[in-house]
């Protein structure tokens, strides 16, 4: 409830150590005005972190000083970061779970500056509840051009009745969100992206690059369907980022994009109004069958 909420931010705040270290020279953002993001960012991060396997960005001493990843619990104790059963991704140290607040406040503590999550809920660690594709422009790129991109990708999902949903990266790019029916198995989201970036990338070679690779993607955007394989990982809306400017990962509507100035167009300083509007331009956000799509790309799909 909110007063137990507003004592358990005070108590965390109040005993967080080196609250002023600066995390990132580029905007002079100390840990404990990272802290204070997280603390009110919370009850909307929670909302996608929660059910989902969650790794983390830790900065031990600021963004300059090395970042490190991290997918399973560590040595220390941390509080409402909660180990998921050893048997969910077997072969493995156990997986990682934040359900609250009290997760969120123990990993600030601990320089966690990113969340990333899987796109699988712990309940069916097989069968994805979303596809991702990240779109990453390539040198020379202008924004124009990725807004370009992700409408088509927009326009391109829905020829096969598929709504999508988007984010910024807080980096450099846009992240478009296929929520499904966790009914198909890991294998057939990963192969149907990787096809789908494929033809997109037949279609307009001249603004989607067919490979990764910095190489292949001058000019042009690459719609990375890495993002859909086994452990893979997407940054979560409303985390920050371990990047100079400390950018934030922000759901918009589909007609905001061209008003934007990049991946990046808020960040820590500058998220607190935008936590107003929150996750309102996903509140149509339902889950949704591939069938369709995969009945067009069936033959294209055999591996
Ligand atoms: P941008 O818009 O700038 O491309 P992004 O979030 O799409 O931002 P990256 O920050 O390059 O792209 O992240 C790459 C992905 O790989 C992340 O989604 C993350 O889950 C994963 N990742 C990042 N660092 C590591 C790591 N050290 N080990 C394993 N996976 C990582
Ligand atoms: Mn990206
Ligand atoms: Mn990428």
């Amino acid at each position: 409830d909110d007063a137990r909420d507003r004592i358990l931010v005070a108590s965390r705040l109040a005993r967080l150590t080196h609250p002023d270290r600066i995390i990132d020279a580029l905007s002079g953002l100390r840990k404990l005005d990272l802290a204070r993001y997280y603390a009110k960012a919370a009850p909307l991060l929670l909302k996608h972190l929660r059910g989902r396997p969650v790794a983390f960005v830790r900065a031990p001493t600021g963004i300059a000083g090395g970042t490190f990843f991290q997918r399973h619990p560590g040595g220390h104790a941390m509080p409402g970061v909660n180990p998921l059963p050893q048997h969910l991704y077997p072969g493995h140290p156990p997986l990682m779970e934040i359900a609250t607040l009290e997760g969120i406040m123990a990993c600030v503590q601990m320089n966690v500056v990113e969340f990333h999550t899987w796109n699988v809920s712990r309940t069916a660690i097989g069968r994805p509840d979303r596809m991702v594709f990240d779109l990453d422009p390539g040198r020379g790129v202008q924004w124009g051009q990725v807004c370009q991109a992700a409408d088509m990708v927009r326009a391109f999902l829905a020829e096969f009745g598929l709504t999508s949903w988007l984010k910024t990266s807080g980096g450099r790019g846009l992240h478009i969100i296929v929520p499904l029916i966790d009914r198909h198995g890991l294998d057939i989201v990963s192969v149907l992206s990787r096809g789908m970036a494929q033809r997109l990338a037949r279609t307009a070679p001249g603004v989607f690059a067919a490979q990764s690779g910095d190489r292949h993607r001058v000019g042009r955007v690459f719609a990375d369907y890495l993002r859909n394989g086994q452990a893979a990982t997407t940054v979560a809306a409303w985390s920050a980022r371990a990047r100079p400017g400390l950018g934030v990962s922000v759901p918009v509507a589909w007609d905001e994009v061209s008003a934007l100035r990049g991946g990046d167009h808020w960040s820590v300083a500058t998220a607190g109004t935008r936590l107003n509007v929150g996750d309102t331009p996903w509140r149509d956000y339902a889950p949704q069958s591939l069938d369709k799509a995969l009945k067009a790309f069936g033959p294209a799909l055999r591996m």
